[in-house]
C-alpha cells in the first residue's frame, strides 16, 4: 500500500504539472487549487485505481504542487518550477493528522491511510502533536518517515564572537580563527565500487531486471555518502552557531562548484582522451563538497535564526588573493594551495585562513562595523576555545 500511495502522489503531481503546461500566457487560467480538487474528485470517479487509495494521500500531493508553483512564482526566494515526478527519484506521500505512538525507546508506529499502523525507527525528539508527516522511499529502497517541527534554539551564550569562512578545495572549511574541517569523502573502496557498477550499468538493458539491480546498488553508495554528509553539516553548524553570535559566509553559486573533471587528451592520438581515475574520483568528491556546502549553510541560517545568532552571506570575490593587512589584490600572493604571502606587504598566512578572514572583515563591514584595515576585527572578539579536540568535526556537537 505505501508503495501504492507513492505512485498515487506522483501520479496527481503528474497530472497537476501537466494541466500547467498546457497553460501559457494569454489562454486563460491554469486550473485554481479548488477546481484541481474537483477534477480530483472525478478522476477518483473514474479511475478505481485511484479511488482504491486514499483521498488525502491525493489532496496533499496536490497541495505540495501549489506549494511548489507558489515557489516558483515568488520573487524573493525562486525555486524551479516543478517538473513531472519520475518512478525512479524519491518517492513519497504526505499524511494528514498524523497518528504516533511509542513502543519503546528505539522503536514507533507511524498510522498510514488503509496500511494502518507501520513501525518505524525513532530517531530524535518528535513534536507534542505531529500534525502532518511525510513518508518518502529514497532511491536507495530506504523507506522514511519525518515530522515537521520547528528548529529548537541551540544552548549558547551570547558573547559577541564572530567568525568569517571559507570554502576550502581540500579541507571543505575553513574559520578565520583558524579552524579546519573536513568533509566526508567517498573512500577509496566505494569509488571504486562506483566506477564499475557505472560501467556495468552502461552495458545493461534498459528495463531490465539486473539494470535495476545495478542501479539500486549504486544509490546505496551514494546513500552512504549523503547519510555522512548531512551528519557532518548537523555538527559543524551547530558547532559554528554555538560559538559565535555572527558567521559570515561567502555567497555562492554552488551549481558552478560542480564541474565535471575534464578529460585528459591522448597525446598519441589527437581527439582521444585517457581514461584518468583519478579525476573520475575527483568528481565524485567535489560533488560531495559541494552539496556539503549547500546543506551546511542551510542548516547554520536555521540554527542561527532560533538561537538568537546571525548568518550572513559576502560576495567571494578575489577573498582568495586579498592580503588581509593592506589590501593589495594580486593572484601571485597566493604561492600555493596552503600559502599565502602577499607580494606587496610581505604578510605571511595560511591561504585559506586569509581568505576567511577577508570574508570575515567584508561581513562586519557590511554590518557597519567600522575596520581600520582589511581584516581588522578577525581576532578582535573571537573567543578562544580550549578543546584540545579543535578543527576536527568529530568533537563538533
Ligand atoms: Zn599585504
Amino acid at each position: 500500500m505505501r508503495d501504492l500511495h507513492c505512485a498515487h502522489a506522483r501520479f496527481v503531481w503528474n497530472l497537476a504539472v501537466e494541466q500547467h503546461s498546457w497553460w501559457w500566457p494569454g489562454r486563460g487560467s491554469a486550473p485554481r487549487p479548488a477546481e484541481r480538487q474537483r477534477q480530483l474528485a472525478e478522476a477518483r470517479a473514474a479511475e478505481p485505481w485511484l479511488a482504491g487509495g486514499s483521498s488525502s494521500v491525493q489532496q496533499q500531493a496536490l497541495r505540495d504542487f501549489d506549494r511548489a508553483m507558489a515557489a516558483f512564482f515568488d520573487p524573493d526566494n525562486p525555486a524551479g518550477k516543478p517538473g513531472f515526478r519520475s518512478k525512479r527519484g524519491t518517492q513519497g506521500f504526505v499524511i494528514r493528522d498524523t497518528k504516533v505512538r511509542r513502543l519503546n525507546r528505539k522503536w514507533g508506529e507511524v498510522h498510514v491511510p488503509k496500511c494502518g499502523w507501520v513501525r518505524f525507527r525513532w530517531t530524535r525528539p518528535l513534536p507534542e502533536k505531529p500534525g502532518m508527516a511525510r513518508v518518502t522511499l529514497d532511491r536507495a529502497g530506504r523507506w522514511h518517515v519525518s515530522f515537521p517541527a520547528p528548529q529548537p534554539a541551540l544552548d549558547r551564550q551570547p558573547a559577541g564572537a564572530v567568525t568569517g569562512v571559507d570554502r576550502g578545495v581540500r579541507t571543505a572549511l575553513v574559520t578565520s580563527d583558524g579552524r579546519h574541517y573536513r568533509a566526508p569523502r567517498i573512500s577509496d573502496g566505494d569509488a571504486g565500487r562506483y566506477r564499475t557498477l557505472q560501467r556495468r550499468l552502461a552495458r545493461q538493458r534498459k528495463g531490465s531486471r539486473k539494470r535495476e539491480k545495478t542501479r539500486l546498488a549504486m544509490a546505496r553508495i551514494t546513500a552512504k555518502v549523503i547519510d555522512r554528509r548531512r551528519d557532518w553539516a548537523e555538527k559543524v553548524s551547530t558547532r559554528l552557531v554555538t560559538d559565535h553570535d555572527v558567521i559570515v559566509f561567502e555567497k555562492l553559486n554552488t551549481k558552478n562548484m560542480v564541474k565535471r573533471p575534464n578529460a585528459k587528451p591522448d597525446p598519441e592520438q589527437p581527439g582521444a582522451f585517457l581514461p584518468n581515475r583519478a579525476r573520475a574520483k575527483a568528481g565524485l568528491n567535489r560533488g560531495i563538497l559541494a552539496s556539503c556546502w549547500g546543506t551546511l549553510a542551510t542548516r547554520a541560517e536555521q540554527k542561527a535564526d532560533a538561537s538568537g545568532a546571525s548568518v550572513i552571506y559576502v560576495d567571494p570575490k578575489h577573498s582568495s588573493q586579498q592580503c588581509r593587512m593592506c589590501g593589495h589584490i594580486a593572484r601571485e600572493s597566493r604561492e600555493s594551495q596552503a600559502l599565502f604571502r602577499c607580494i606587496a606587504c610581505g604578510h605571511e598566512d595560511h591561504a585559506d585562513a586569509n581568505a576567511a578572514r577577508n570574508i570575515l572583515a567584508r561581513g562586519l563591514a557590511a554590518m557597519g562595523v567600522p575596520a581600520h584595515a582589511p581584516g581588522h576585527g578577525a581576532h578582535a572578539r573571537v573567543r578562544r576555545r580550549s578543546s584540545g579536540a579543535a578543527g576536527t568535526t568529530r568533537s563538533a556537537t
